[in-house]
């Protein structure tokens, strides 16, 4: 299963991230990491096994907006450079995903015929990868990962740290992501569980909706009808 925790918002993010990520161990994990937006600079920590605090993650910048991931391998073996968050070539932006490309074949083939060098085996830096080429045609960020996401076979949620704009995108299809809206700002993980004592107001979102989280501010659009939906504040009892 492995899993996804954000926050976006006005407080410092890497202790809530790294509790979220804790809270989401039981789904099972081999591998972990944090993305930190920090003056317009993404800032990560990977490791492989469990989750804990060590001098490295003490040493990632701190910031207000920030994605981490909990891995299960399914393309690629247990190693800190498959682990997530990955990357873009130029550090515009970083993705984690939860799920498998089921046709991974067909498109890094596509990609290797095109010249793209990869790092890791993985199928997110395949994801990765096409985003690229979809933001040299001059698209935006958010539409890239639109055109990308809806070419993806398979039960996927994805997330991207924009390190331009600061914002959050996270689109899903099959695999769960659900908002938490706090009084600091907008969470986003797994599942409502995560969210702890941070909030109990959480949104669930259904396939190929995708969020766009600029701290409070939470823009709902599903990518398929193009239609902006409205924000379904639940409140849980039990949180
Ligand atoms: N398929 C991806 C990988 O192997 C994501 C696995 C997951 O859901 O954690 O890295």
């Amino acid at each position: 299963m492995c899993g996804i925790f954000g926050y976006s918002g006005n407080k410092k993010t890497k202790e809530a991230i790294f509790n979220g990520l804790k809270r989401l161990e039981y789904r099972g994990y081999d591998s972990w990491g944090i993305a930190i937006l920090n003056d317009n600079k993404i800032h990560q920590y990977k490791n492989i096994g469990e989750i804990k605090k060590d001098d490295n993650l003490a040493k990632l910048q701190d910031g207000t907006v920030g994605i981490g991931h909990t891995r299960w391998a399914t393309h690629g073996g247990v190693t800190t450079k498959n682990a997530h968050p990955h990357l873009s070539s130029h550090n515009e932006f970083t993705l984690v995903q939860n799920g498998i490309v089921e046709n991974f074949d067909s498109l890094k083939k596509e990609l290797l015929k095109k010249k793209e060098k990869f790092t890791t085996e993985t199928d997110t830096e395949v994801i990765v990868k096409l985003i690229e080429q979809e933001l040299v045609k001059k698209k935006t960020l958010k539409d890239a990962i639109i055109t990308v996401f809806k070419r993806l076979e398979g039960r996927n949620t994805i997330a991207v740290l924009d390190s331009k704009s600061g914002k959050i995108y996270a689109v899903r299809n099959g695999s769960p992501l659900v908002l938490g809206i706090a009084q600091d700002g907008t969470y986003l993980a797994s599942d409502t569980l995560s969210f702890s004592t941070a909030t109990n107001k959480v949104v669930l979102l259904d396939d190929y909706d995708m969020v766009e989280i600029d701290g409070k501010n939470v823009e709902i659009r599903n990518v398929i009808t193009k239609e902006k939906k409205k924000m379904v504040i639940k409140e849980l009892k039990h949180q």
